[in-house]
């Protein structure tokens, strides 16, 4: 059985580079798409996953 808690819900894309993941809160997903973003400048979108 798997944990619901620990499934990734939110997907965290670059519009400008390669970087992709997986998170499981919303927070981490924020957390990285503003440091990406003060680091690179880059355009990054957060989507959900099902
Ligand atoms: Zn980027």
């Amino acid at each position: 059985m798997r944990s619901a808690q620990n499934e990734p819900k939110y997907h965290v894309v670059c519009r400008e580079c390669p970087v992709e993941r997986l998170f499981g809160t919303g927070d981490d997903a924020t957390a990285l798409e503003r440091t990406h973003a003060e680091e690179t400048g880059h355009r990054v979108v957060i989507g959900r996953v099902r």
